[in-house]
């Protein structure tokens, strides 16, 4: 499985990749920072007028910047130019409500266009952006906004009156809710703004004030997978980063057709699905719709995707929904598929270049890094299984501490934790209201991630599991990763999640759960054959002892797999916190 190289091998009709070696071999974040303009008269950088104005006012403004599709056919096109004009409203907005700069505006919002356009309204005005994901209950809803004392809430009707009315009382400091009707009337709930009559009224010229690059932008909660959501800063001078790694890691050339599926509600939704594709110049399509292979299959090709970036939990349900619907489809125009959130398994790369013609680069990252930081890139060969290699300007090593100090192990194959040496533009500033968390991810001038990695010789890294889930069974040190991967290519497997129980003898014994793919008959075969395929590949020592069926495996709604969920109910502890848990039917 290791070993196992998917060579690059581009179409004639494709661009060059970006990032090649001469590219990787000079990248110095302050020589890509000349792509950029700055604000008038030094005044600074804002991520906004970089990833708006810049091409409003150039060759891309009549370009489409956002092309937007509806639950029913109906499609909405906005050019750069547009964008400028209503970002600039949007600012004008909450400037005439009297909101000032650093205050937080949340948004509870579907993915309409009205959430990318006050995006940049409210980075333009200099306040904080913080998404809350619209499946949200009302209680993580008011937790976040109350540790965030967010002053202003974009929201829709029907949002405001099932979740937000109810709380509104417990938020002292939310000023004001503007609420997204599209043509509901939305002016009538009490206590609440109008979307649309704010910004028809609103002039569309905004002048910028001075923008620091360590002005406060966005603030992203965490996606919970292993304890209370943590509230992470991020400021301007991440769209820096933004912008490369959408070029390097995403290879995004103007005028791409890009399609990025995470929600804006968690950092990938808001990096790469608002700000990196804007960033770099393309079209990016937003579909408000959930998931549905079909709808998705048609969205590739109609819309002429030319670069995908999605989840492995997508690639597991396309997988689940079977090779004879994709096969109804072809996907002549798509380039470049990349995955992050979750080890992407060997199986689903494969899956990928057999159905849609292209392997699927996995990347990693996380809410606090800001933006992508490991890689398979266009421009290199991928290892199926293997998060790629650290970007450019970015040290990543696998390393161990020794008390105080962090030690980087040298030789390959060998885990450790997974470290970045600290300085890159998007890296979090702060967890807000807890500087000793924060404080405690930092030694000797490494970001440690609580991840564990490995390092191959050809210096690739490959997860190994968060340093939470790893299991110590008999000695070994056992990657829940791994014992998955080879789980799911049992072909009644659709997805599986493995966690360590304590055993007496061994310390902590190895337990399976899986998920099966449509029609399986569940009987003592499988049972059987499941625990047969899993000693085969894994051998006696590290397969599952148990494997548990279920009908469908608890995650967070950023589409990660919660072990910690399943190990306390395994072990009759209480769950947690549950916040971010999708709906289990
Ligand atoms: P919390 O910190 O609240 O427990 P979380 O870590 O899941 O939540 P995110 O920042 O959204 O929140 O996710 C980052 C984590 O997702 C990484 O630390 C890693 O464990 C996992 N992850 C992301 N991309 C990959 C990948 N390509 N391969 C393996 N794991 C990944
Ligand atoms: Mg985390």
């Amino acid at each position: 499985m290791r070993t196992a190289i998917i060579e690059k091998r581009p179409r004639a009709s494709d661009p060059s990749p970006n990032l090649t070696a001469a590219e990787a071999a000079s990248f110095r974040y302050d020589r890509a920072a000349r792509d950029f303009q700055g604000l008038p008269d030094g005044k600074g950088l804002n991520i906004a007028f970089e990833a708006i104005d810049r091409h409003a006012a150039g060759p891309l403004a009549e370009t489409d910047a956002l092309r937007w599709l509806g639950l029913h056919g109906e499609e909405e096109v906005y050019t750069y130019r547009m964008l400028r004009a209503w970002s600039n409203r949007f600012a004008n907005v909450l400037k005439g409500l009297g909101v000032t700069p650093g205050e937080r505006v949340f948004a509870l919002m579907p993915r309409l266009p009205e959430l990318y356009i006050a995006t940049f309204g409210i980075l333009k005005a200099r306040c904080v952006f913080s998404p809350l994901f619209s499946a949200f209950g009302p209680e993580p809803i008011q937790a976040r906004m109350a540790l965030g004392q967010g002053t202003v809430l974009l929201t829709t009707p029907r949002l405001y009156k099932t979740k937000v009315a109810a709380i509104r009382k417990r938020l002292p400091d939310l000023q004001h809710v503007i609420l997204v009707g599209r043509g509901h009337q939305s002016a009538e709930i009490p206590g609440t703004l109008d979307f649309a009559s704010l910004v028809n009224e609103a002039s569309d010229d905004y002048e910028i004030g001075p923008t620091p690059p360590e002005t406060m932008a966005l603030l992203h909660f965490t996606s919970g997978t292993t304890g209370t959501p943590k509230g992470a800063v991020h400021v301007h001078d991440a769209a820096l980063h933004h912008y490369v790694t959408g070029k390097y890691a995403l290879d995004l050339h103007p005028r791409d057709i890009f399609w990025c599926t995470a929600d804006p509600g968690w950092v990938t939704g808001t990096t790469y699905g608002i700000i990196s594709p804007f960033l770099n110049g393309v079209t990016s399509v937003v579909d408000v719709a959930e998931f549905d292979a079909d709808r998705w299959y048609r969205i590739l090709h109609d819309e002429q995707v030319s670069v995908w970036y999605t989840a492995p939990t997508a690639i597991r349900m396309l997988m689940k929904a079977g090779a004879e619907k994709a096969r109804e489809y072809t996907f002549p125009h798509l380039r470049f598929i990349a995955s992050v959130g979750e080890p992407l398994n060997p199986e689903a790369v494969h899956w990928g270049t057999a159905h849609l013609g292209l392997p699927i680069h996995d990347n990693w990252w996380q809410t606090e890094t800001g933006g992508i930081m490991i890689a398979n890139t266009a421009a290199m060969d991928v290892k199926p299984g293997s998060m790629g290699k650290p970007l450019p300007a970015i040290e990543a090593a696998v390393v161990r501490r020794e008390g105080g100090r962090i030690v980087p192990i040298e030789e390959p194959e060998v885990e450790g934790e997974l470290a970045i040496r600290t300085g890159w533009p998007s890296m979090f500033r702060d967890y807000l209201n807890q500087p000793e968390r924060y404080a405690a991810c930092f030694a000797d001038g490494w970001y440690l991630s609580g991840d564990l990695a490995k390092r191959d010789a050809d210096g690739y890294f490959w997860f190994v599991g968060r340093g939470d889930d790893v299991i110590k069974s008999a000695g070994h040190l056992i990657g829940p990763f791994e014992v998955e991967s080879v789980l799911i290519e049992h072909p009644a497997v659709a997805e599986a999640a493995v966690i360590g129980l304590p055993d007496e003898v061994a310390g902590e014994r190895v337990k399976a759960f899986v998920a099966l793919n449509p029609g399986i008959v569940i009987d003592d075969d499988l049972r059987k054959s499941l625990r047969g395929h899993a000693r085969k590949r894994l051998g006696a020592a590290v397969a599952p002892r148990d494997i548990d069926i279920l009908a469908q495996l608890p995650k967070t709604r950023s589409g990660k797999i919660m072990r910690r969920l399943l190990k306390a109910r395994e072990l009759g502890l209480p769950e947690g916190d549950t916040s971010t848990l999708e709906a289990e039917s």
